[in-house]
C-alpha cells in the first residue's frame, strides 16, 4: 500500500511570514494520513524545517555536483544540510526558463540520492504535444531519460505534471489522467520491475485545487499530487491534504 503525499511547490512565492501557512497547516493537519511536502524557496528550508510541523520540506532544484565554482547554485547536500528531506528536479518551469534537458535532471535526481533526498522527478508534454497525440511517447522518453537506473519507491517519487495544466485551471479528464500514470507504471515495471515500480509514488501535477483533489487522488496509480498556487494558502491546501 503506498501512502499518498500531498507536496506543495510554493516556486518563487514567500517571504519569512509565509511560515505562518506552514504552522496553520500543520495545527490542522498534522496528524494527516498522508505525507506532507513543503517546497518552499530555499531560503525558508532552514525556518520551516524548525518549525516541528512534522512535515517533510524540499527544495525546487539541485546543481549535480555537491559543490564547486557554480555561482547562485545551491547543492543536494546544502538543501540536506538545510533540513530538506526531499527535491523537485526537471520541473518543466526549469526544463523551458533554464533549458534543462533529460541528461540533466537525471544528474541532479544522481545528486539528490547521494545526499539522502528524495527526488521528487517531473515529466509532462506540453499542449502542442498532446494536440500530437504524442502525451505517451514523450512520457516514455522523459521517464527512459530523466529517472536514474536505482530508482525505488524510496528515493523518487514521479510527478505527471502536463505543462498545459500549470496554472491555467485545466486538468486532464479524470480518465485520460489514469492513462498515463497507468502508462508511467508500466514504464517503470518493464525497467525497474513489478515491486519497485509498485513501490513508486506518482503525483498528479496541474491545476489541483480543492475541489477536483478527491477525485484525481482516487484514481488508480494515482499516489497524491504537487500542487503549485492552492499550496500557497493554508484555506486551499488544507483540504488537499484532508483529500491525499
Ligand atoms: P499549479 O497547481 O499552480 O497549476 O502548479 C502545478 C505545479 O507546477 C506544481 O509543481
Amino acid at each position: 500500500m503506498r501512502r499518498k503525499i500531498a507536496a506543495g511547490n510554493w516556486k518563487m512565492n514567500g517571504l519569512r511570514a509565509q511560515a505562518a501557512v506552514v504552522e496553520a497547516l500543520a495545527a490542522e493537519h498534522g496528524g494527516a494520513d498522508c505525507e506532507v511536502v513543503i517546497c518552499p524557496p530555499a531560503p525558508l528550508i532552514p525556518l520551516l524545517a524548525g518549525l516541528g510541523s512534522g512535515f517533510a520540506i524540499g527544495g525546487q532544484d539541485c546543481h549535480p555536483a555537491a559543490s564547486g565554482a557554480h555561482t547562485g547554485d545551491l547543492s543536494a547536500e546544502m538543501l540536506a544540510d538545510a533540513g530538506a528531506s526531499h527535491v523537485i528536479v526537471g520541473h518543466s518551469e526549469r526544463r523551458t526558463d533554464h533549458g534543462e534537458d533529460d541528461a540533466l535532471v537525471r544528474a541532479k535526481a544522481e545528486a539528490a540520492w547521494r545526499a539522502g533526498l528524495v527526488a521528487i522527478i517531473c515529466i509532462g508534454e506540453t499542449e502542442a504535444e498532446r494536440d500530437a497525440d504524442r502525451t505517451l511517447p514523450v512520457i516514455d522518453a522523459q521517464l527512459a531519460g530523466s529517472v536514474p537506473d536505482g530508482a525505488t519507491g524510496a528515493n523518487t517519487v514521479i510527478a505527471y505534471e502536463p505543462v498545459w495544466a500549470i496554472g491555467t485551471g485545466r486538468t486532464p479528464s479524470p480518465d485520460d489522467i489514469e492513462h498515463v500514470h497507468r502508462a508511467i507504471r508500466a514504464g517503470l515495471a518493464g525497467r525497474f520491475g513489478a515491486d519497485p515500480s509498485e513501490a513508486i509514488r506518482l503525483l498528479y501535477g496541474g491545476s489541483v485545487k480543492p475541489g477536483n483533489a478527491a477525485e484525481i487522488f482516487a484514481l488508480s496509480d494515482v499516489d497524491g499530487g504537487l500542487v503549485g498556487g492552492a499550496s500557497l494558502k493554508a484555506e486551499d491546501f488544507g483540504p488537499i491534504i484532508a483529500a491525499a
